[in-house]
């Protein structure tokens, strides 16, 4: 098979990245393939949280974080196909503060709402009105951001890949990709499971196998790679006893009291986009319990997903993952420790929570360079190779952004979606010096 361009795995980025070049290709004469080893979805993007804040210390991620939401608050009603957006709120909690970096952080409401990010910063009280039952001390402060929310992450990646095939791009599953064929330095094409694919053009979105991957063929890239845990309990039904406080105040309206509430706030194009991705959604299915709580003293993010009837607590402060070589390794289950702390954490700020059965758990991995910056471009000294990887815990949330970037660089024109001086590889030395950039095609 010829290629214009061939993609080397079929997780968020692969898909997307294929969706929006296909749509500036002709799929006859310059076909985009996907080849993805096992399912479309089954590396680290079908396991996600999907919490899309817009929170970063860099404002221009937030820029980049912001335009994505609004990819997705509108994507239900412009495709038809839902991706499971829940726009309950993301409340993130700093932690202890210094007196200074409590003044600054009461600043920052300017930067983001110059920028277009809605942001309340909330008090103790403020905080307890937004999530009735959350334990916190007198002085807790908080930022509470009313448009963001989170995916379902297997509806997500059924609905790009859908489109992405509409629009023209091959996806094979099942099809691992063996080597990439070099040629002079330059790429001549791949040989895969399903036979070779020829192509100049080869985008390695391999996810936390990239780093691997990628040093088969003399490419070093400083990845840090975490498996992470995350564990499951049931969501709270009722708040009859009002102690349950995680739930809205009134357990006779539990559907719909949260959506209402913020909903309510909203005015112009993004109230159309919002009651438009509600009313894609099935009509029986719940709203979560309450807003995402990014908990960054705890070092939890804890998710109440309705699709699955369960609540998820990630831990986002990393104190019980593990550095491994790849990804294959353990990937069964959790560790009861990790579990114990996990629910002590949600407990602790949630109490409503007490009691709830565990449902269950999960591992993963994530992609860190060290800058915690994306790693996305062409790599030195072997044209027509280009890498996309290092999204650490916050791939849902660039994904478009990066989509419509890459679909630019690998058209040739200019690039508005983000910039790509920031995230090229080149700020790392990547490329071996015993690289082996002369390997002729066929040559295993
Ligand atoms: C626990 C967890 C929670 C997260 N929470 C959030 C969150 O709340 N918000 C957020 O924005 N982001 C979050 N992320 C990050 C986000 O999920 C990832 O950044 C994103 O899914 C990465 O997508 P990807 O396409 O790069 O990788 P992947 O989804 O892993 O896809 C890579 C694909 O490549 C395939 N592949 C590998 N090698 C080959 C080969 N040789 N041939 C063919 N195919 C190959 C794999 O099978 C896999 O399907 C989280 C991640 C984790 C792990």
């Amino acid at each position: 098979m010829k290629a214009k361009t061939a993609i080397v795995g079929g997780g968020l980025m692969g898909t997307t990245i294929a969706w929006h070049l296909a749509q500036r290709t002709d799929g006859l004469r310059e076909a985009v393939v996907v080849c993805e080893k096992g399912e479309i979805g089954s590396g680290a993007s079908g396991r996600s949280s999907a919490v899309l804040s817009q929170i970063h210390a860099d404002i221009k991620l937030a820029g980049m974080a912001r335009d994505s939401l609004k990819f997705y608050a509108g994507f239900e009603g412009r495709s038809g196909r839902s991706i499971g957006f829940q726009p309950c709120g993301v409340v993130t909690l700093p932690g202890k503060l210094t007196p200074e970096e409590r003044a600054r952080f009461l600043e920052q409401e300017a930067a983001y709402e110059a920028i277009g990010i809605r942001l309340e910063l909330l008090d103790a009280e403020g905080l307890r009105r937004r999530v009735p039952g959350i334990a916190v001390d007198s002085d807790a402060v908080a930022v509470f951001e009313p448009d963001a929310g989170f995916l379902d992450p297997e509806r997500a990646m059924a609905a790009i890949s859908a489109l992405a095939r509409d629009t023209g791009a091959v996806l094979r599953t099942g099809c691992e990709v063996d080597e990439v064929l070099i040629e002079g330095g330059r790429v001549v094409g791949l040989e895969t499971a399903q036979g070779r694919v020829e192509t100049n053009q080869v985008v390695v979105a391999a996810g936390p196998w990239a780093r691997s991957f990628l040093s088969r063929h003399g490419v070093e890239l400083p990845l840090r790679l975490l498996r992470t845990h995350q564990h499951h309990v049931a969501r709270p039904k009722q708040c009859a006893d009002g102690t349950a406080g995680s739930c809205p105040a009134d357990p006779t309206d539990l559907s719909q009291t949260w959506i209402r509430g913020f909903g309510s706030q909203h005015v112009g194009r993004e109230v159309l986009e919002r009651d438009l991705a509600e009313r894609f959604m099935d009509e029986n299915e719940e709203r979560p319990r309450h807003p995402v709580i990014v908990d960054r003293e705890h070092g939890v993010l804890v998710r109440c997903e309705p699709a699955r009837d369960r609540t998820r607590v990630h831990d986002i402060a990393k104190r019980h993952s593990e550095d491994v070589a790849d990804p294959e390794v353990e990937a069964s289950s959790t560790s009861h420790s990790f579990d114990a702390w996990a629910r002590a954490a949600l407990e602790r700020r949630l109490p409503g929570y007490r009691g709830l059965a565990t449902v269950g758990s999960d591992v993963s991995w994530e992609n860190h360079a060290p800058d915690d910056l994306p790693i996305i471009g062409e790599v030195e000294g072997a044209e027509g190779l280009w890498v996309v990887t290092g999204f650490g815990p916050r791939g849902y949330e660039f994904a478009p952004s990066i989509g419509e970037g890459m679909a630019q660089l690998l058209s040739g024109r200019p690039v508005s979606a983000f910039d790509p001086q920031r995230f090229t590889p080149s700020r790392f030395q990547v490329r071996r010096e015993d690289a082996p950039a002369g390997r002729r095609a066929g040559a295993r």
